[in-house]
């Protein structure tokens, strides 16, 4: 039995995507400093915000040194759920923020800073600091400036070029703002799109960008 299989073994919600829930059975990532497993895109998401507040490993593919095996066994994704549902506002209200939120949050640090004092066995922190200007999420552009293209301009859709008809309506996928086709934006790639719980309509090339990529 390898590490992943022996987290999923342990907890089932290790073999799920802590941010984005998807299955990461194929490629399994964790994020050290957090010790939760990420899929492929989130992974990517996580290396983005720099290897202070997320340094991002595969499990199976990397080497994962002793402190890094040593996290993943006093850490894992219902350990981290747990931990902002008792010290939190909730595993819900922390997903339902940006993912820079998330990871850039008082209550991530302080839970990276203890999981870090558990590995040697030091007191755990319990203050909720300030965040330092330096951690400060990187700035985006909010979703709502991504501009729908009006409907009635578009004749095909912009994912597979089939002509619009009766048959073959208008819809946008929330994330690119193109028009496209039911087909190329059926029910299985609806996607929740924070601040919205809901999952929103996604284009089938949208549905692989990572969680809140614009
Ligand atoms: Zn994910
Ligand atoms: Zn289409
Ligand atoms: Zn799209």
């Amino acid at each position: 039995m390898d590490q992943f299989e022996a987290l999923v073994a342990r907890a089932a919600a290790n073999g799920c995507c802590f941010d984005c829930g998807r299955s990461c059975h194929d490629h399994p990532w964790m994020s050290v400093q957090h010790a939760i497993v990420l899929c492929i895109q989130c992974a990517g998401v996580h290396r983005a915000f720099g290897v202070d507040v997320s340094f991002v490993r595969s499990i199976k593919l990397d080497t994962l040194t002793v402190k890094e095996s040593a996290l993943l066994e006093c850490g894992g994704n219902p350990e981290f759920a747990a931990f902002l549902d008792e010290r939190g506002e909730g595993v819900a209200a922390f997903l339902d923020t940006t993912v820079e939120h998330r990871y850039f949050s008082s209550i991530a640090d302080l839970y990276r800073r203890r999981l870090a004092a558990k590995l040697v066995g030091g007191d755990l922190p319990n203050d909720l600091r300030p965040l330092s200007p330096r951690a400060a999420p990187p700035k985006r552009a909010p979703l709502s400036t991504i501009e729908w293209k009006p409907r009635l301009r578009a004749k095909r859709c912009e994912v597979c070029l089939k002509r619009f008809n009766i048959v073959r309506r208008r819809h946008h996928c929330r994330r690119c703002g193109r028009c496209v086709c039911e087909p190329c934006s059926p029910r299985e790639c609806y996607r929740p799109l924070p601040p919205v719980v809901k999952p929103s309509r996604h284009c089938v090339s949208c549905v692989a960008k990572p969680s809140r990529e614009n």
